[in-house]
């Protein structure tokens, strides 16, 4: 029984089945169904390998009663992100495990040589080997893209480059999912949110600057996929620097690795890298702090309007310009703090991590699972 074969009721059980097992008279209730519906729909997924009985509930009096769970090593997921400069290829189980992982520097999609869709299926099977799994268990991919994405299709607004959903289609032979790399980090990051908390804000700061924006417990991804496109806000510092999206004082241009190497080439230093930025920003060098917390400012002065729209419960900064060290957090910090509506600010979370593609993954774990077993029938039941 392949995921396309799957019907209404299969996918009833296996949403009611994530993250938690049950029994058949738990399904029952939660499901409002008769115990031999239950039953018969159960047997097909047992059969599908999709579902195992992962034990027995003792219950008060009677028999005990078995527990059913989704059989998450049966379901894996293959994420590709794919960066700038950089591509970060993942087999997980659906259930969040992380069975191979490998990240190739330097790889930048539509480069000469470069093909996405084969280079995906390339590491997809260099990983499969190396996890020991079986292909056929990899139900669905996900492919993480810089810049926004409408229709499974990256929009080629300032680049040549389309990442078209199809093409990986054909190149894995699997279903693929095309999602801007910060809204899967956002989707990533949504469970680490406590029960009170809806809405946030993820900003990730690297070769480009882009936001996730979770709102009232969804991704909001706005028209044609373009809501967060933060790097695309005007900065005063910015001060008509033209910007590739034909507009001029982007804060991407001011704030991003490339824009802060220049300046701190400008500013005398001798870096042609984040890594080679990195020992310095640690050794203190004043040109190295001064820019990194200038360029927090000017992200923080970016997200005044934004903060105050939508007011989020936590704003989390990633990305490997955030990795460099606290600078750039002091900054956004002093620009919030004391330029956006302090009502909302005084109770703002503002947090930063370490592992981006690390959300990128979790994300794009929910994101599967909602694509593979929607919540509608699908076209194919
Ligand atoms: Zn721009």
């Amino acid at each position: 029984m392949t995921a396309a074969e799957l019907r209404h009721d299969h996918l009833s059980i296996i949403r009611a089945l994530s993250g938690a097992e049950q029994s058949r008279a738990d399904l029952g209730r939660t499901l409002g169904w008769a115990r031999n519906t239950v039953s018969s729909r159960l047997d097909d997924l047992l059969a599908g390998g999709w579902i195992v009985e992962s034990g027995d509930q003792l219950s008060g009096r009677g028999r005990p009663s078995a527990l059913f769970r989704l059989n998450e090593d049966n379901i894996l997921v293959f994420v590709a992100s794919f960066g700038k400069d950089q591509v970060t290829a993942t087999i997980a189980t659906i259930g969040g495990a992380v069975l191979a992982r490998s990240v190739i520097d330097g790889y930048s999609l539509g480069a000469a040589g470069s093909d996405g869709p084969a280079d995906a299926a390339r590491l997809r099977d260099e990983l499969v080997a190396e996890a020991g799994v079986s292909a056929e268990l990899i139900r669905i991919a996900v492919v993480g893209v810089t810049g926004p994405v409408e229709d499974n299709k990256s929009m080629p607004m300032y680049a040549d480059l389309t990442v078209d959903g199809a093409s990986f289609e054909r190149a894995l032979g699997i279903p693929v999912v095309v999602e801007n790399d910060a809204n899967l980090m956002a989707l990533g990051l949504l469970p680490t949110l406590d029960a009170q908390s809806r809405s946030l804000v993820f900003v990730k700061v690297a070769t480009g600057i882009g936001a996730g924006l979770i709102i009232d417990g969804r991704l909001h991804r706005g028209l044609r996929g373009l809501a967060g496109e933060l790097g695309h806000i005007p900065v005063a510092h910015g001060d008509g620097i033209p910007c590739n999206c034909g507009n001029y004082g982007c804060v991407g241009e001011v704030a991003s690795a490339p824009a802060i190497l220049n300046q701190v080439r400008n500013d005398g230093l001798d870096v042609a890298s984040l890594d080679e930025l990195q020992p310095l920003v640690a050794a203190g060098n004043q040109i190295a702090i001064a820019t990194l917390r200038q360029a927090g400012r000017d992200i923080g002065e970016a997200m005044i309007g934004l903060v105050t729209a939508i007011a989020p419960d936590v704003l989390v900064m990633g990305g490997r310009v955030v990795g460099l060290g606290d600078h750039l957090m002091t900054g956004l910090r002093e620009t919030l703090y004391s330029r956006a509506l302090p009502a909302t600010t005084s109770r703002l979370r503002i947090e930063s991590i370490r592992d981006a593609e690390d959300a990128a993954v979790r994300g794009a774990l929910v994101m599967g699972f909602d694509r593979l077993f929607p919540h509608e029938p699908s076209a194919t039941a």
